[in-house]
C-alpha cells in the first residue's frame, strides 16, 4: 500500500470537510444572513437551518473518520479491522478510505448508528 498517496488523500479529505462544516457553521449562525423580521420568511430560514445542521452534523461525523484513520495510518494500523482484527480489502479501503472495518464487520454492523441504543 502507498502510504504517502493514502495520507495526502485523507488530509485532502479533512480539508474538504473541515471548509465544508465551517461553512454550514456560519451560515447556521446567520453570519451573512440574519434572521428576518418576517415570520413566515423566519420559517423559511428555519427549514434551511434543520439542513445546514445535517449538513454540518454528517461533515464532523466523517472529519471525526477521517482524523481517526490519519491515526491509525500513524500507528501502522490502517489496514487492520477494528473489529476482528483482520486485514481490510484494498478495495474496499480505495472505495471508502477511512473505515475501520473490513467488509464482513461492516456489513454485520448497522449502517448507521442512531440517536442512544433501542433496547439499552
Ligand atoms: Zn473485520
Amino acid at each position: 500500500m502507498e502510504t504517502d498517496a493514502v495520507r495526502e488523500r485523507l488530509l485532502k479529505r479533512r480539508d474538504e470537510l473541515r471548509q465544508r462544516a465551517s461553512d454550514a457553521s456560519a451560515d447556521l449562525r446567520h453570519e451573512a444572513d440574519p434572521l428576518s423580521a418576517d415570520f413566515a420568511e423566519q420559517v423559511t430560514q428555519r427549514e434551511n437551518d434543520d439542513v445546514l445542521g445535517a449538513i454540518s452534523h454528517s461533515a464532523r461525523a466523517e472529519l471525526q473518520q477521517v482524523e481517526a484513520a490519519l491515526r491509525r495510518l500513524a500507528q501502522g494500523r490502517y489496514t487492520t479491522c477494528a473489529v476482528c482484527g483482520g486485514d481490510i480489502e484494498p478495495e474496499r479501503l480505495a472505495a471508502v478510505p477511512y473505515t475501520d472495518k473490513c467488509r464482513a464487520c461492516a456489513e454485520g454492523a448497522r449502517p448507521m448508528p442512531g440517536r442512544g441504543r433501542p433496547g439499552g
